[in-house]
Formats: structure tokens, sequence, C-alpha cells
């Protein structure tokens, strides 16, 4: 099958075009032709390399995951999260909890190939009329985002929700979940372009976070008082702000870090003030039927940037390093 590997770790000339066999899937495993894979910015970590994380040769990237299972040709989506599925945590629903807890692209190879063998119990049905493309954008921000909303925050109607980047992938779908939560929506980003377009998804309100200061843009559209729920990955850049930004008895959800992960905590705010600081990783497998449901009765949509064939797997790095993007990257893969 025809491919894109890792031999060592690097840059973007890492990514290697190449023919590796046809992987057999193991027990309880299913062979899945792979139709689209999107990115994320996980592709990129884990291309450069992460500290503890050792990769067996040739590996594949691509977590996200939309094509056919090769035994019967129903169409489906892949979940990204792997587990024991034998654990209390794992047969409680809290599969992302377990301790054997990974990746699809990261723990194990992923889906920048023809051919991908996963767990049966990675499978999720794909309903008719949704295009692999569209599929494969969903699982690991949709994830992300639907638990830190629903699961973490527990976002109510009429709440205030700060979704901080949200011309991410996991902002464009935390907008989307606070809107169908029946949230008002903050949006921020460092564009005025990608800002109309979080308004086109939802957004209520918005903040050029690149020309405004973020606590006075949220004090000023919350008569003071701060959003209830802020939706936060990338961390150091704006981490004391959203402390400052959240309301009295708010919660700050952290998904991720990517400009940097030794932020300052004043901790007076957090007791005087009383905030609720929640990690998230992920969600559950089960989560993204919950997701699926919510797309095909049009409540969310997937936001493509743009598709390009697998062949291009450099130039979709280089964009999503570039962080010009609106949405997913996704790689279309050719099946001549
Ligand atoms: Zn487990």
């Amino acid at each position: 099958m025809r491919a894109i590997a890792l031999y060592e770790h690097g840059g973007i000339d890492k990514l290697v075009a190449c023919e590796l066999p046809t992987p057999e899937p193991g027990p309880g495993e299913v062979l899945v032709r792979v139709e689209a894979v999107a990115l994320n910015h996980l592709d990129l970590w884990v291309r450069k390399g992460i500290p503890g994380l050792k990769l067996t040769y040739p590996h594949l990237l691509g977590a996200d995951i939309a094509g056919e299972l090769v035994s019967d040709g129903s169409k489906v989506i892949v979940s990204p999260v792997l587990s024991c599925m034998r654990c209390r945590d794992c047969l409680s629903g809290r599969d992302n909890l377990c301790r054997h807890f990974g990746l699809l692209g990261e723990h194990r190879s992923g889906g920048y190939a023809q051919y991908i063998a996963v767990p049966a119990c990675n499978i999720v049905p794909r309903p008719t009329g949704m295009s692999a493309v569209d599929a494969a954008a969903l699982p690991v921000t949709g994830l992300t985002a639907w638990q830190m909303l629903v699961k973490k925050a527990k976002v109510l109607p009429g709440e205030t929700v700060l979704v901080i980047a949200a011309g991410s992938g996991v902002g464009v779908a935390a907008v989307q979940i606070a809107k169908l939560l029946g949230a008002r929506v903050i949006a921020t980003a460092t564009s005025d372009a990608k800002l109309e377009r979080a308004r086109a998804l939802g957004a209520d309100e918005t903040i050029n976070t690149s020309t405004h200061d973020l606590v006075e843009g949220v004090k000023s559209l919350t008569g003071k008082r701060g959003a209830d729920v802020i939706i936060e990955h990338v961390g150091k850049a704006l981490w004391s702000q959203c402390i400052l930004a959240c309301a009295t008895g708010g919660r700050i959800v952290t998904c991720g870090a990517t400009t940097g992960f030794d932020a300052v905590t004043d901790l007076r705010h957090v007791f005087f003030r009383q905030l609720s600081i929640l990690g998230s990783t992920m969600g559950s497998k089960g989560d993204l039927f919950d997701i699926v449901e919510q797309v095909k009765a049009g409540k969310i949509r997937p936001v493509i940037d743009r598709v390009l064939p697998l062949a291009e797997a450099r130039k979709a790095h280089e964009l999503l390093e570039g962080r010009q993007q609106f949405g997913k990257i996704v790689l279309e893969v050719p099946h001549p």
C-alpha cells in the first residue's frame, strides 16, 4: 500500500512517500480502507518528537480517519482513542482514563496510508451522506471539545462561554457545541477574518487578541462579570489573562498548551474567586456516537479549511505549522 511514513523524528522533510505491506489485522481488529485522514497538531509534535515517546519505524501519523471496512464495505469513522477495554475505567465508559490510554498515529501507526488495522471497538458507523472528508474532520477535535463543554464544564443554557483561538480545530468544534448547549459564545482569534468565520459558526461576540486586551474585552462584554466557562488550549500566551477573565465561581477547562506549558497561575484568584481549573484530554470512544448524531441533525458541522491528496502531506504540515488555517486540513487517500 501507499503511505507517508516517518523513519526518524524531525522536520517536514522526514515525511517520506513509500510502499509498505498492507497491515494484517490482529485478534479483535478490523482492516479499514482509508479514504481521508485529517491533520492535528499532534501530527506535528509526533513528527518532531515528544519526550518519552518511542516510535517503531516506519511510523505512520494520522489520528483522524474515515473510510470503509474491507470486510463488508460499510462506511466508518475510526475513534482515535486506544485503551485496554478490560479495566474498570474502560468498562465504565471512561476509556480515556485507562492506564493504557493512547492515540492512533502516536502510540501506534495511524492513517497516512491506504489501509490501517484498528481494534473493532474503535469503529463508529458513518451515516449515509456524510463524506469521508467531513467524517475525518470530527474525531479528535470533536471528542476534545465535547468532553470539555459537556462533561467537564457541564455548560448550562444562558451561560457565557469564552472560546480561545476559535479558528483552531478545537475552537471550531467548541463554538458550535457551546451554542448547541444554549450558551452565549465569545470567540477569540488573532485575525478579523477568523473572527468573522467564528461568527458564521454561531459566536455571539468576538475579540481580536492581537489588537485588543482579552480581559478588558471579556469584562466589557459581560458587564464586568467575566466568562462562566473558558475553553482554553493555547497555554502560556493567554493563561494568566484567562484567570482574570473568568467569572467568580467559573470554570476554566484546559486541553493543551500550544504556546507553552509553563504558564503562571495567580492562586489568589483561584481560591478567592473560587475558580475551577479542569484538565481534559480527548473523550471516550462512546462520545463519538453523540457527536455523529449532532452532525447528522445539522447541529454541528465539520469545518474544512482545505483538502489535499495524501502525497502532499508535507505541504499540509507546512500549512498547519503556519497557523493560517480555519478548521481542518484533510488529506484524501487515493485508491486507483
Ligand atoms: Zn482500560
